[in-house]
């Protein structure tokens, strides 16, 4: 069975994802002169940045996850649904999912990006990942978990070492060894006190040569300080070759104990089955052009994690994974629309880069804006105020801040519930 919805004299817009990119534009075709048809896999949106702070334990799911429902059912001429999509037909304008096909006359895909484990399947099976609030929920449980089998071996911690081994010092790797530094600290000390906190390990692996190496070398350093000082041990020039279950294994052979291990050293673009193989470049992202159509096709548009642009000058590798990027790119693709339905010609996208940033803990954040980079207690600051305001939708701003109060004044991180019993080794 095939959809089409609404006036018929309208073009159909299929947008697949709603993400940053998906939403942003989604919010922007409001009362245009486009059909629009918003398809994901879940019925909220997710709010990534904040994901490590599910896993640890500091937020609930509900404060970052936002029906999207609430924020688009009002919107005449948008209609969502939850569907996974399977496939793309782009002769016959199809999208293909698990509750029937969409017609579409323009096709966005903005479906992000996915975690890479280049290849190794072992990795694959036994390491946790941060892509998404199942995945986040996941991780606290394990994380919980360990600690509780901590306990039942209390006595023999010699023996039995807690170790966390976080692999990828980008951002996530470098908020969750912060996170998991303020747990060994607070909560310890005050729920499991048969445990020596001092024997709790955290350790941080990078393949570079420093932590955060998208950002400046003085904010690099400035991390690594931080959660040295946090009792974090960061490898550098450590590159994961396997990983056994127990002993995770470098590629010069030096081994690390660990029961659990988190995977963030890689993502790569979460493509679909049917369009063709050619438009796919580097890191498995679609190739557009600069007004973000995929290579080879006017009417498919490609935005966010998934795409890389050609043709930028100041960006010959790509933009970078980040939201700025999507919300930018949404932007920009909602006013080539009207330019579409006017008949004028499209404008090419241009990237403006407002900054980057990453917190470690406490009052420790590195903050790089446009004109100025700092960090410490005013990073930390900067960082807490620009993640609350990009949330969507008062009720999940307040429920964050009240919960960072909370944090704030009674050292806790109050979410401390074991919801899932699987477990990976
Ligand atoms: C843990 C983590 C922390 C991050 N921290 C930051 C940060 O601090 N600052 C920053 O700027 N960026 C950060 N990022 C990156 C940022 O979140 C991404 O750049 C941004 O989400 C990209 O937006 P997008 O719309 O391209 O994709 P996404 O936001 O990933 O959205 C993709 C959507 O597509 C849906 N989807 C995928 N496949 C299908 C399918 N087959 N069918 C239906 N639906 C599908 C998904 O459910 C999802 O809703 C972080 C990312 C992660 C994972």
């Amino acid at each position: 069975m095939t959809y089409r919805y609404g006036d018929n004299r309208l073009p159909q817009i299929v947008i697949i994802g709603a993400g940053f990119a998906g939403l942003e534009l989604v919010k922007r075709l409001n009362n245009t002169p486009y059909r629009v048809v918003l398809l994901d896999k879940h019925n909220y949106h997710t709010f990534q940045p904040l994901l490590y702070q599910i896993a640890s334990a500091g937020l609930t799911a509900e404060s970052i996850a936002y029906p999207l429902r609430r924020k688009i059912g009002s919107f005449p001429n948008v209609i969502f649904r939850v569907a996974e999509v399977t496939s793309v037909n782009t002769e016959s304008k199809k999208v293909q999912t698990n509750i029937g096909d969409f017609d579409y006359d323009y096709l966005v895909i903005a479906t992000g990006a996915t975690t890479n484990f280049y290849s190794n399947d072992q990795l694959a099976k036994l390491t946790y990942t941060l892509k998404s609030v199942p995945e986040a929920l996941e991780m606290r449980s394990a994380i919980l978990k360990q600690l509780e089998a901590a306990v039942q071996v209390a006595k023999k911690q010699d023996e039995h070492p807690l170790n966390f081994v976080i692999v990828g010092g980008g951002p996530t790797g470098v908020e969750l060894a912060g996170a998991l530094a303020e747990i060994k600290k607070n909560v310890l000390p005050a729920d499991y006190r048969e445990l020596d906190p001092s024997k709790m390990e955290i350790h941080l692996i990078e393949g570079a040569p420093r932590i955060l190496p998208t950002m400046q070398e003085g904010s690099s350093a400035k991390a690594k300080r931080y959660l040295e000082k946090m009792g974090v041990q960061v490898w550098l020039n450590a590159i994961v070759k396997d990983y056994t279950g127990k002993q995770l294994v470098l590629a010069n052979d030096k081994t690390i104990a660990a029961d659990h291990v988190i995977w963030t050293a890689g993502v790569k673009g979460a493509t679909l089955p049917g369009i063709p193989a050619e438009t796919i470049g580097k890191g498995n992202k679609y190739r557009t052009n600069r007004f973000n159509q995929l290579i080879g096709f006017e009417n498919i548009f490609v935005l966010g994690d998934i795409a890389t642009i050609e043709g930028d000058g100041n960006y010959p590798n790509g933009h970078p994974g980040v939201a700025q990027v999507a919300l930018q790119q949404a932007k920009q693709l909602a006013g080539n629309f009207t330019r579409l339905h006017q008949q004028k010609p499209l404008k090419p996208f241009a990237y403006k880069d407002l900054g980057s940033m990453a917190t470690i803990g406490r009052h420790k954040a590195v903050v790089e804006l446009p004109f100025i980079s700092f960090g410490g207690y005013l990073a930390w600051y900067v960082w807490m105020f620009i993640h609350l305001m990009a949330l969507v939708g008062f009720r999940n701003r307040f429920m964050v801040f009240v919960n960072w109060m909370w944090n704030y004044f009674m050292y806790d991180r109050a979410h401390r519930i074991i919801l899932n019993n699987s477990g990976k080794s």
